[in-house]
């Protein structure tokens, strides 16, 4: 008799299915946010030998003292800052091995994704490549300062946690933008922010847990 061979793509695009539709049992709802979460395969941004767990509930270690982000969160962020508009031109700061990019980028036009350290962009771009996400460019660079060379953007997300909004940051946010943070040290939460003229309103979102925002490069 032969026995047939687990397909891992086939195992992996299942656990993916799983992981979308717990994401809908923890409340995400948009649709679009769903969807690009089943197109991406979280799997191949982490080791190898944590694949097993590339889609569980939960962040795991990408090398130099990082993290990819747990995917509620991934999903929640980009939910809220998609709510009623598109993401237009979006900068990603702290794109550590890319997932969240590559996410982004089935959601935005633009995706400018800068990383303080560079061996992780490296990693990023290795992990990518075989995606063809034609949209989607990668900088080392300090994202306290933001990326200057193609702001404005209408999406500014932030995957590091910083005690204040950097002043960078928000000048490059366009009129009617939106920028997404976690601000604090120990106790963390989601705050966004929204640019009218030059008023920036704020919302304070819930208790999160990121790395810390560092400043220059390595
Ligand atoms: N977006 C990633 C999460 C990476 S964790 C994902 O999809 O899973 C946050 C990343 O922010 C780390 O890689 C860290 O090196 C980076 N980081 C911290 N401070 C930074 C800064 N000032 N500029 C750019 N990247 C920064």
């Amino acid at each position: 008799m032969m026995l047939r061979q687990p397909d891992p793509a086939q195992a992996a695009s299942r656990a993916r299915a799983r992981m979308v539709e717990r994401l809908r049992a923890q409340g995400i709802s948009d649709e679009r946010v769903l969807a690009a979460m089943t197109q991406v395969p979280r799997h191949a941004f982490v080791e190898k030998g944590l694949a097993y767990s590339a889609y569980d509930d939960t962040a795991l270690p990408i090398g130099y003292q990082q993290t990819i982000s747990q995917p509620l969160v991934v999903a929640r962020m980009i939910e809220v800052l998609r709510a009623g508009r598109e993401l237009g031109r979006t900068l990603e700061v702290g794109a550590g091995c890319g997932y969240q990019a590559a996410v982004l980028s089935f959601l935005a036009t633009e995706v400018y994704a800068v990383e303080r350290i560079r061996p992780l962009l490296d990693l990023a771009r290795e992990n990518l490549r075989p995606l063809r996400l034609p949209n989607v460019r990668l900088k080392c660079a300090d994202g306290n300062l933001g990326l200057p060379e193609a702001a404005p953007y209408d999406t500014i997300i932030v995957a590091a946690a910083a005690p204040s909004v950097p002043d960078s940051l928000k000048k490059q946010l366009a009129p009617g933008g939106r920028l997404m943070i976690p601000l604090g040290g120990t106790d963390q939460r989601l705050v966004m922010i929204e640019r009218q003229g030059n008023v920036f309103r704020e919302s304070r979102l819930e208790a999160v847990r990121f790395v810390p925002l560092l400043t220059g490069t390595e």
